[in-house]
């Protein structure tokens, strides 16, 4: 069972499929791509979405964000069998490491 508080957590849609840090293996990237490397990789996503307009991005603080928008929190997240995420957030992982 999940307690999702109303008053604090207002902002997360129902239903929705939780998980903010996860690793993976890319089976498919867009054709349009630059980031290709990542094809058949082991990588871990990272869980925030950041804007990259806020004073704290352009001051190179992305991690804390104004408008940052949660993996699992503000959009589906890691707890399913595939994710589609922006390959910007997607960074190759030791290949030997064990996925989480
Ligand atoms: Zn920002």
């Amino acid at each position: 069972m999940l307690l999702v508080i109303p008053k604090v957590m207002n902002f997360v849609p129902k239903p929705i499929i939780l998980g903010h840090e996860l690793s993976g293996s890319v089976i498919q990237i867009h054709p349009e791509s630059n980031n290709r490397d990542l094809l058949d990789k082991r990588v871990v996503v990272e869980p925030g979405v950041y804007c990259n307009e806020c004073e704290q991005c352009l001051n190179g603080r992305r991690n804390i964000c104004s408008n940052i928008k949660g993996l699992g929190l503000h959009f589906d997240g890691g707890m399913a069998e595939y994710v589609k995420f922006n390959v910007d957030y997607i960074h190759k992982s030791p290949q030997n490491y064990p996925l989480m």
